[in-house]
């Protein structure tokens, strides 16, 4: 792609010499000459990685006008200031003429623009990191998400946005849910879905299919001889279906497009008609890392409907300078997560066994962490800005994830919503219900409840209340009861399997994997680790006599017994310290769904209802 040739100039003919006098006149005039829309192009230096080239052009209607750069990219509840990656600015008016920028605060500029008809703005934008809310420029492959490279006016903020790409065939093509505009390049009808519609740029196989009259695109960037595209877009189709059917109404009003990056990295990120996805370039290869996959494609679809056309009243009209707090997230993501993996069961992309596992999984994750004890999940979602995205020691101790909470929540309400109502009804009416009063304008922090109550009756709306605002575990073994099935929460002791949660040991606490020691990350709360006085950071370099490293963890605990007390010893900022420990019963690394003594056909009928598949298979 190169930029588009520029307007040739030719003499009007004769009989058109009074009317181009008239237009040659106009021309002085700013209002005629500015444009109508914002354009900018996006190029990359030679000489340089990680960096992108931006122009933008501005229309002009007042004396002075305010560039802004988001500070957060909606989806991703962190401010992450982006304006800190502009490297260099500069203005001119349309003629060339310079104009000084006047930098206001950390991610505004003003510029004296009483002369201009057209603000022309070039900077340059570096790209820290790779993950799927911020940009990346490369020669291998490129992405963009709009919120961290593009400048907005709140003028122009509704209007009409144009995008370019003026870069060599070697970078490849841009891949994007933008549509093209006629003279090249693509446009968006306003800086909203600019920043909605990311870019990837990349030399990548494009897989499409049809459902239903929707067209989907897959871009596999980088992908390699681990990873089968054909296989992946079958599997893709089969979740488009599945969700499509489940929500039964299409709100997408142009191509999907999912863009993989198979680039050793993870994360997914929605949007209304794409969704950025990472994941590892031998994940097709590995089951459980395949099926994780999976159940990021029937999450980040599952989002088309909720959080990004149903959404929280807070989060309706998106202001990218500051925090948008709602306390609904458990809703958006946690619901999200309890669908995406019965999506792929109904669609019977995974086994009954392996549902069960994924279902297990959560709960394991809600019961072993101690911060469920200290914040309800609303409150967490309230406090995702300041502690689901930026993680530290304490976060594990001091609240639980929307995600993980919500999806047992989920679990547990349908199973209630389905036993109350003698299978008449389910957590997927109350979606849908949501989705049928809601679809069009946000929902309010009481909406949920209400069609819950609706749906199921008061009780339901009793049983659901205190799962949000107070910190009351939800009742996993009597949901598992109404299909026949039961939880094994101590069998298995530790194998730290790579990839699973952080090894947890009979000490209490879990490692920092970015280290070659035994280093703590976080120590758990109420654990013998607390008690014994370790701390985030601390290097444990043996227990008892015995020398301990990551390599014999697990045989060196193994010759020990919960309640012996012995000392550790320990590093701690470059001093050895030895501290006394009562060991703890080791928490064991996962829990395990079994079906009950006396599961009958009917507990298999309900099974077959949740999961849209029979037990057998
Ligand atoms: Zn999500």
């Amino acid at each position: 792609m190169l930029f588009t040739t520029p307007t040739k100039w030719s003499l009007p003919p004769k009989r058109l010499r009074l009317f181009g006098l008239f237009m040659l006149l106009s021309l002085f005039s700013p209002t005629v000459l500015a444009i109508d829309e914002v354009r900018h192009t996006v190029s990359f230096p030679e000489n340089k990685e990680q960096v992108f080239l931006v122009r933008s052009e501005f229309p002009v209607s007042s004396t002075v006008t305010e560039l802004i750069m988001p500070d957060w990219t909606p989806g991703s509840y962190l401010i992450r200031d982006h304006a800190a990656n502009i490297n260099r600015i500069s203005a001119t008016t349309e003629d060339g003429t310079g104009l000084t920028l006047q930098k206001t605060s950390k991610d505004r500029w003003q510029v004296d623009t009483s002369t201009a008809g057209t603000l022309i703005v070039d900077y340059e934008v570096f790209t820290p990191v790779l993950n799927v809310s911020t940009s990346w420029a490369s020669r291998a492959f490129s992405l963009i998400n709009g919120a961290s490279v593009f400048l907005y006016t709140t003028q122009t903020r509704d209007l009409r946005q144009s995008v370019e790409f003026a870069h060599d065939q070697a970078r490849g093509e841009p891949f994007t849910a933008m549509l093209p505009a006629p003279g090249g390049g693509f446009q968006a009808a306003d800086y909203d879905q600019l920043v909605d519609d990311p870019v990837a740029i990349a030399r990548a196989p494009v897989y499409r299919f049809t459902n239903n009259a929707q067209d989907y695109n897959l871009v596999n960037v980088g992908e390699n001889r681990f990873w089968d595209g054909n296989q992946a877009a079958q599997d893709v189709e089969k979740v488009v279906a599945e969700t499509q059917s489940f929500w039964g109404s299409n709100p997408l009003q142009k191509p999907y497009w999912f863009l993989n990056f198979i680039v050793e990295a993870k994360g997914g990120l929605e949007h209304d008609h794409s969704t950025v996805m990472m994941t590892g370039r031998r994940h097709m290869r590995d089951r459980k890392a395949y099926i994780k996959w999976l159940g990021l494609v029937a999450h980040e679809f599952f989002h088309v409907w909720n959080v990004r056309n149903m959404r929280p009243l807070e989060l309706e009209h998106y202001d990218y300078q500051n925090e948008q707090y709602t306390s609904q997230l458990w809703i958006a993501e946690g619901l999200t997560s309890y669908y995406d993996n019965l999506i792929m069961s109904r669609a019977g992309l995974i086994t009954p066994k392996e549902y069960l596992e994924l279902l297990a999984q959560d709960i394991y994750r809600l019961e072993t962490t101690p911060g469920r004890l200290l914040r309800p999940v609303t409150e967490a979602s309230v406090d995702a800005w300041i502690r689901h995205y930026k993680p530290n020691a304490n976060t594990h101790n001091s609240t639980i994830s929307y995600y993980t909470k919500g999806a047992v929540i989920g679990f547990v309400l349908d199973s209630y919503l389905r036993k109350s109502s003698k299978g008449r009804h389910t957590l997927d009416d109350v979606m849908r219900k949501m989705y049928e009063l809601y679809s069009n304008k946000a929902y309010s922090a009481d909406a949920f409840e209400k069609v819950v109550i609706d749906v199921g009756g008061a009780g339901a709306g009793d049983f659901l209340q205190p799962l949000l605002t107070t910190t009351v575990e939800p009742d996993v073994d009597a949901a598992l009861e109404f299909y026949g099935l039961e939880l094994n929460r101590g069998a298995i002791m530790i194998t730290g399997e790579p990839d699973e949660e952080p090894l947890l040991s009979d000490i209490g606490v879990h490692w920092n994997d970015n280290k070659p020691g035994l280093v703590v990350k976080t120590v758990v709360g109420g654990s013998a680790g607390e008690t014994a006085g370790l701390i985030s950071g601390d290097e444990i370099l043996a227990i008892g006599d015995e020398r301990l490293t990551r390599k014999n963890i697990d045989k060196v605990m193994t010759s020990f017994s919960p309640g012996d007390q012995v000392s550790l010893l320990v590093s701690r900022r470059g001093k050895i310290t030895s501290l006394d420990i009562t060991l703890d019963v080791a928490i064991p690394d996962r829990y395990e769904i079994l079906l009950k003594s006396g599961f009958t056909k009917r507990d298999i009928a309900r099974l077959k209802r949740l999961l849209g598949q029979d037990l057998n298979q």
